[in-house]
């Protein structure tokens, strides 16, 4: 008996219609907890070698973790694995909502998608039966709607995961939608569906999981929520969610505007957590089991046109009220919806589009290439792109491969500004006077992400504030010093494990992250779901491991992978911010050089970047080390 597990996987071959459980491996259980342990694992164990991100070979995960399903804080956690078109490397991307624990009812810690269907399909799980289903209705529609439709033909009871046109056209960072607006945004796992002709997952679970000490862990589970209830911060949290960061970004400067020309908008009180409650907010929302939703459902009304939607969380108003420079929450809540139904990712596509309206002032993008005037702070504009990256039609075709791709087609110096690294686009910070998440950035393992590591707190405060702690603190307007460059490292490493972990225990890191919940809480759940005694530094350990596993993977799947994966864009080194508090400030090559180095040292990686046998030896993955010696012996033709 597994406890804490479903104990099976679900394998589908969409190619040759074959449906396969088989029982999950205790020894990855014990190794890579589930979750993102499993999807790394079984990643870097079947990926067949040079395969197409958008071919019928590549292969898509989903995966809950021990917690997932369970009642506890957060426990509502799904997550995502394939070999991304975005990056040509590993990736992964998480999701909050009911879908993982549903997965668990119906007897699967993961599930795995391979093959292609030869037309558009979907798959309906209901306990045991399995089947791969005529997806002709739905294709073509938006993410939400074909949501909405999927619930009403097969019940409420039924949790369902979709693309929209984006993933069914290939754009590269299309998402995967749930829970009529959870996402798992990131490196185009949605894209990878629409590659299998695979609109979506519907899941009904009526079993259970089998829990080691029931009773402990639902007195356990009753008190954590007593305790997180009783957090300082805990009322303050909800109202604004993440967007409740938005003034703080601003008044230290790491806000990224105007496609991270600065990194401070003088407009960020419109678009605000408190323009979210005056504006738009409805009601809270939250995933399974969370007494602190983040999610803020609202309405908006534009001159485009009025929407339901969920959000816009931090994140979006970043890449749409900043990047982008929307004028108001109103419309980047609009750009947030859009997104949705075109199942998009917004930070992405926010990146994207702030890089190509930059291109067209500057004359690198014709009038006639782009198809109509764009510019910064215009609805209309980030409408209107996005319709066409979505349909990959005119500039869309070129939009949709990622600002990377684009900005090598385009040439002519627009690399420069093309806001990304290793081919995913930036997210929400903007970091030349940040060392600590600049480096966090350049080291993610699935690219400038900014949910590896957040030490924003350690740069500016020089403490490890959490974000609740600083969205009163607030800057004194003043120009800020230059954060010091050495000793980044160490920090970034430490939450390069601790948040992580989240993912692979399946459960949400917010409660820590933001409210300070006590590890001691995840040791005995732990203990009393699993029955395995594991201390925080034993997760924290498993944590690592993955992380030296995913590096692994893109050495073995990117030729040439290595230091120059890790770099910004040319922006960052060589344009100092202009205005806001951090104007004037701007990292050196040989200080990110130095970042590097001082973070490759104390990971037990070569000056490349790329882990040594030693390290992966102690961290228990002597098997890897040896497959990547044969690899450089027989480099790829
Ligand atoms: Fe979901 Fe937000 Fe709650 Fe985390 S804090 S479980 S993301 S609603």
């Amino acid at each position: 008996m597994m406890y804490g597990y479903a104990g099976s996987v679900l394998r589908v071959n969409l190619s040759t219609g074959e449906i396969r459980r088989e029982p999950l491996s205790e020894e990855m259980a014990e190794k890579y907890l589930g979750g993102r342990g499993f999807v790394a694992k079984m990643l870097y164990d079947e990926l067949p070698p040079d395969i197409e991100p958008l071919g019928e070979k590549n292969m898509v995960l989903v995966a809950a973790g021990p917690l997932t399903g369970l009642f506890l804080p957060g426990s509502g956690k799904t997550h995502f694995g394939t070999k991304s078109p975005a990056t040509g490397g590993y990736s992964d991307s998480n999701m909050g909502g009911h879908f993982g624990p549903t997965l668990k009812y119906a007897g699967y810690d993961v599930l795995v998608v391979t093959g292609k269907a030869p037309a558009p399909c979907y798959l309906f799980v209901e306990d045991e039966k399995v089947e791969i289903r005529a997806a002709d209705a739905y294709w073509g529609k938006g993410a939400i709607t074909t949501e909405e439709r999927l619930k009403n033909d097969l019940g409420k009871d039924f949790q369902v995961i979709t693309i929209g046109p984006a993933g069914e056209k290939g754009v590269r960072y299309a998402c995967i939608s749930h829970d009529f607006g959870r996402q798992a945004g990131r490196t185009g796992v949605g894209a990878v569906f629409g590659s299998k002709n695979l609109k979506a997952v519907a899941v009904k679970g009526t079993g259970g999981i089998p829990i080691f000490d029931a009773e402990g862990a639902y007195r356990k589970g009753k008190e954590a929520y007593r305790a997180l209830f009783a957090k300082p911060g805990f009322e303050g949290w909800t109202p604004e969610g993440t967007a409740g960061i938005t003034n703080w970004v601003n008044e230290v400067g790491v806000f990224p505007t105007r496609n991270f020309q600065t990194s401070f908008a003088e407009h960020y009180k419109q678009i605000n957590g408190k323009a979210i409650i005056e504006k738009l907010k409805i009601t809270d929302k939250g995933c399974f089991c969370c007494p602190i939703p983040c999610g803020k459902y609202g309405h908006t009304t534009t001159k485009l046109g009025s929407a339901y939607v969920e959000g816009p969380e931090y994140e979006t108003i970043a890449l749409f009220g900043g990047c982008c420079l929307l004028q108001s929450i109103e419309e980047v809540a609009y750009a947030n919806h859009l997104c949705d139904e075109w199942g998009i990712d917004t930070i992405s596509a926010g990146g994207v589009i702030g890089w190509a309206v930059e291109c067209f002032e500057k004359g690198l993008i014709s009038r006639e290439q782009m198809g109509r005037d764009v510019r910064f702070a215009d609805l209309e504009t980030v409408a209107y792109l996005l319709e066409k990256i979505a349909n990959r039609e005119g500039i869309g075709d070129l939009l949709a491969e990622g600002v990377k791709v684009a900005a090598q087609r385009v040439g002519k110096g627009s690399d420069t500004f093309a806001i990304h690294v290793k081919g995913l686009e930036w997210s929400g910070y903007e970091c030349r006077n940040a060392p600590g998440m600049m480096l966090a950035y350049m080291t993610a393992d699935v690219g400038a992400h900014h949910n590896r590591a957040w030490v924003l707190g350690h740069d500016v405060a020089g403490s490890g504030a959490s974000v609740h702690d600083l969205i009163t603190a607030g800057g004194t307007g003043e120009r800020l010093p230059k954060s010091p460059v050495p000793g980044k490292s160490a920090k970034v490493i430490e939450m390069q494990h601790v948040r992580p972990l989240f993912d692979a225990l399946g459960i949400c890191r917010l409660q820590y992250m933001e409210l300070g919940f006590e590890v001691t809480h995840y040791e005995e759940i732990f203990h009393l779901v699993t029955g395995k005694k594991m201390s925080w530094e034993d997760m924290l350990q498993v944590s690592e491991r993955i992380w030296h596993l995913t590096r692994a993977i893109s050495v073995r799947e990117i030729e040439g992978f290595g230091r120059s994966f890790d770099y910004p864009p040319p922006r960052f080194y060589t344009e100092p911010i202009p205005t806001g508090p951090n104007r004037g400030h701007c990292l050196s090559e040989e200080e990110l050089q130095a970042l590097l180095d001082e973070y490759y040292q104390a990971r037990g990686w070569d000056k490349n970047g790329v882990p040594t046998r030693e390290t992966l030896e102690h961290i228990g993955l002597g098997e890897v080390a040896a497959d990547m010696e044969e690899k450089r012996r027989k480099p790829k033709a």
